[in-house]
């Protein structure tokens, strides 16, 4: 395997909180590589880390000790100011809650990336890669939960990202809207390449993922 084919090396990485006496190890000494177009799925039980790693994978956090390369980056020394410019260039997220502009219609709300994004993808392209084009003049009051996710997951690949990072995605959709959510991210993994790291409890995943990574207790298990 080239080395180019690696998007994400991790060394040692450990993450340590502390709130007031307690002091929580959130990860201890996660190592792993992810490979370019992967899908991947985290498994664990909560409070296994599995959030904590999505976060410092995607420049939200930064880790305790050990070293996180992305492809040329090392992600581990990077100030707050490259960080953010990590994110803009090569990092979309989706979470459990869409985080949609209520007064914005789907395709305002995905042409609002456009303009930080270097190499936009064209705004009703993505609408149609997550299946909403009839639905792209609607406001998102207007959508079901599955349908407001699709538009959050099309804001975060309008720019395309590297990288695609979803916690949750599912957390709040019954298993069959919820599969829908995945067979979207599943189709953008396959058809733009993108690198995929997806935390869902939906079963459907397991036919879907290239490899799954349990988490244990901050362990890679
Ligand atoms: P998961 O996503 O697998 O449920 P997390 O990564 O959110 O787990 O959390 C791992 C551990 O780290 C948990 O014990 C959690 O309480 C703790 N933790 C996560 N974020 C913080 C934080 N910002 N401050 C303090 N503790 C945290
Ligand atoms: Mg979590």
């Amino acid at each position: 395997m080239p080395q180019t084919d690696i998007v994400f090396r991790v060394r040692d990485l450990t993450k340590r909180y502390h709130t007031g006496e307690i002091d929580i190890l959130a990860l201890r000494d996660v190592s792993l590589e992810i490979r370019r177009g992967e899908f991947i799925v985290l498994l664990g039980a909560s409070g296994s880390g599995k959030s904590t790693l999505l976060n410092i994978l995607g420049g939200l956090d930064v880790p305790t000790s050990g070293e996180i390369d992305f492809g040329e980056h090392r992600l581990s020394q990077a100030s707050e100011a490259e960080l953010t410019r990590y994110r803009r260039e090569h990092v979309g997220f989706v979470f459990q809650f869409y985080n949609l502009i209520p007064s914005l219609t789907v395709r305002e709300n995905v042409a609002l990336v456009t303009d930080i994004a270097e190499d936009p993808m064209g705004v009703d392209e993505a609408i149609d890669m997550v299946g909403l084009t009839p639905r792209r003049d609607h406001f998102p009051a207007q959508l079901s939960g599955g349908e407001q996710q699709r538009v959050a997951i099309a804001r975060a690949i309008v720019k395309r990202p590297e990288v695609l990072l979803c916690d949750e995605p599912t957390g709040a959709l019954d298993y069959t809207t919820g599969k829908l959510v995945l067979d979207v991210i599943e189709r953008v993994n396959r058809e733009l390449g993108t690198t995929a790291l997806v935390i869902t409890h939906n079963a459907a995943i397991a036919s879907m993922a290239d490899r799954v990574i349990y988490l244990g207790d901050g362990q890679v298990q």
